[in-house]
């Protein structure tokens, strides 16, 4: 199966190490990823947002391991990535950076709200083991290095990286084939780890949504996310210095924009909110004081409901 297909599909990124990619890659549907070991272990990057999309990636996670994942790991605290910890055996741990674990506490299942969908019997479960900084897992036979990136995407961002296959799960640290979002971590921040990806120099990029990323695509999707973050500083800078609101800043951007035809590009109002804040008050990742942002992106999205596929 393809990107093209629309439906979930397991692809091979090295011998052993498998990207689940789920199709259209909008809001509240996310990539995932599964690590196996000689000895027949697993690890899991990342659940998904509902019960059925989450039952159909364990299926799949059974079919290339000998036993249950011992270990899980939460690229960040986002529900698209989370939602699916309570379906995972018990005995699997979970791992995730500290704000990670505060977040999808904090969260609770709020977003069912925001973005109905049919979630099936959710059941919040938080990484059981925090890190706030680097951590190496040793399988059997090669490292996986969790490397903490944020403030980027979130605050918690955290990236997956096999140093001896080259192989990255990016989390949301990358898209691709729709707009970045950096509302909740840090706009320089999110610059900061697209570099970091870049200096990796990895062969195989997963982003947090959109297809694997092989060879020369890796350097293209980095250059593309960085080109993005400069063109949503510019808008800041010439927007906050004409007296705009970051949502007439993001009309009016969009519609001449490189980006206008990019999907999900409701967002620009999200991140201009926080550049805007970058910008102004030197305060590159403290929450920002606005009730809710959805009415912003519903205004910007020329009133359409924004949507999810979940
Ligand atoms: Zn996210």
């Amino acid at each position: 199966m393809t990107w093209d297909d629309g439906t979930a599909y397991l692809e091979e990124m090295a011998p052993g190490v498998f990207a689940y990619v789920q199709p259209d890659g909008g809001w509240m549907v996310n990539n995932c990823g599964v690590i196996t070991d000689a000895a027949g272990d697993a690890v899991v990057v990342d659940t998904t947002s509902t019960e059925r999309r989450n039952r159909a990636f364990l299926a799949e996670v059974a079919g290339v391991s000998a036993r249950d994942p011992r270990i899980a790991v939460n690229t960040h605290a986002h529900p698209d990535h989370t939602y699916g910890n309570g379906f995972l055996p018990p005995a699997t741990t979970i791992i995730g950076h500290h704000l990670c674990r505060a977040g999808v506490l904090r969260a609770g299942l709020a977003a069912t709200h925001e973005l109905p969908a049919d979630y099936g019997d959710l059941v919040v479960r938080p990484p059981d083991v925090t890190i706030d900084s680097d951590l190496t897992l040793h399988l059997a036979d090669f490292p996986v290095e969790l490397k903490v990136m944020g403030p980027a995407h979130s605050t918690n961002d955290v990236g997956v990286w096999l140093p001896e296959q080259r192989v990255m799960f990016a989390g949301d640290l990358a898209f691709s084939g729709g707009h970045p979002i950096f509302m909740e971590g840090s706009m320089l921040g999110f610059r900061a780890a697209t570099r970091r990806l870049r200096d990796l120099a990895p062969e195989v990029l997963l982003p947090g949504h959109g297809p694997v990323c092989r060879g020369d695509d890796v350097a293209r999707v980095l250059d593309e996310l960085e080109a993005y973050v400069e063109w949503i500083s510019g808008v800041a800078t010439s927007s906050y210095d004409a007296g705009l609101s970051p949502l007439e800043a993001a009309q009016k951007a969009l519609s001449d924009s490189p980006y206008r035809d990019l999907p999900e590009s409701e967002r620009v109002v999200c991140n201009l909110h926080r550049a805007y804040a970058e910008l102004t008050d030197h305060v590159p990742t403290g929450p920002l004081n606005i009730p809710s942002l959805w009415p912003e992106m519903v205004a910007l999205n020329g009133g359409r409901p924004i949507e999810t596929h979940a």
